[in-house]
């Protein structure tokens, strides 16, 4: 009764770029290999800081606009991967972007980190039951560092999923649909830590001044945390060339790149992910759908 793929990834992320620093080598390599991949970003990212001083009109204190250029910045960045299905929480504009922890932003009509939780969760349930994702890839509850886009993005996926899988809920936004693997992006400490050390040997001839330092690295954990790791080697140039689509808020020099604050940090192209919901693997797994029994899945 269906044509979707047998393969379907579902991530949900806060901003524009986040998808493709975090999961850009993991989402071209499953859209090459025929998979679903479905991207939901939450907001627009509209108080992302400027990098081009060309572009620097866009910024939230002089003319704005920022956030309709940055969903052009994400199309492009999806072209480069491959995915045809993004799509922007509730739709574009539905949510504001709330500017770093403690800014009066946070608490802005529209902002993202006040949305009502449930509300916002419900957009994220119709995507869930209408492409019936096996996998779902987001953050920890801490969005990796802190965010309150990134954390309340967590949230809202855990709670969606939590929903789509109540048969008593809302069958008006669809069949029910059970999420069998949700994972956390993740960087292995020692992982983290041999890049850094590769970057400072490298950083003289690097287009870039200063390093970042691996506490700068959203969701380092230890080894022992890491369940899984995708090889996206195949992929680096498309990673590379999806985190140079959002050039306002990404400068890449491979196998580097500076946000706007200047600091290099490695481009990871092996990503990497610590499953959370689902049967934990004895050895670190090396795909995401590892397990998973394809009929089974599609089976209502
Ligand atoms: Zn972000």
């Amino acid at each position: 009764m269906t044509e979707l793929p047998d393969r379907r990834l579902l991530l949900v992320h806060a901003h524009p770029d986040d998808e493709s620093i975090n999961n850009g080598a993991t989402m071209a390599k499953y859209a090459a290999e025929g998979a679903q991949v479905t991207l939901v970003t939450c907001t627009l990212g509209e108080e992302g800081e400027v990098i081009p001083p060309g572009l620097a009109h866009l910024a939230p204190d002089r003319e704005g606009g920022l956030g309709p250029y940055r969903a052009g910045e994400l199309a492009a960045a999806m072209k480069e991967l491959g995915v045809t299905d993004h799509r922007f929480l509730g739709g574009q504009g539905r949510h504001r972007d709330s500017g770093m922890m403690g800014v009066e932003q946070n608490r802005r009509a529209g902002a993202f980190w006040s949305a009502d939780l449930d509300d916002a969760a419900c957009d994220l349930v119709a995507v869930i039951r209408e492409v019936r994702p096996q996998v779902l890839v987001t953050y920890d509850p801490d969005g990796g560092y802190g965010h309150p886009d990134h954390i309340k993005a967590h949230r809202v996926a855990v709670r969606a999923a939590e929903l789509a899988a109540d048969s008593a809920f809302r069958r008006d936004l669809g069949d029910p649909w059970g999420i069998t693997k949700v994972y956390w992006n993740r960087v292995p400490r020692s992982v983290g830590e041999q890049a850094f050390a590769r970057l400072r040997e490298a950083l003289p001839e690097l287009p870039f001044t200063r390093s970042a330092d691996l506490a700068d690295v959203p969701g380092v954990v230890d080894d022992t945390a890491v369940t899984t790791e995708i090889d996206g080697t195949a992929y680096a140039a498309a990673k590379a060339a999806a985190m140079r689509a959002h050039a306002t808020q990404i400068e890449v020099s491979e196998p580097w790149f500076v946000l706007s604050n200047q600091l290099a940090q490695p481009l990871f192209t092996t990503e990497y992910y610590e499953l959370v919901s689902g049967e934990r693997p004895g050895t670190r797994e090396t795909d995401l759908f590892a397990g998973i029994d394809r009929e089974e899945a599609d089976a209502r």
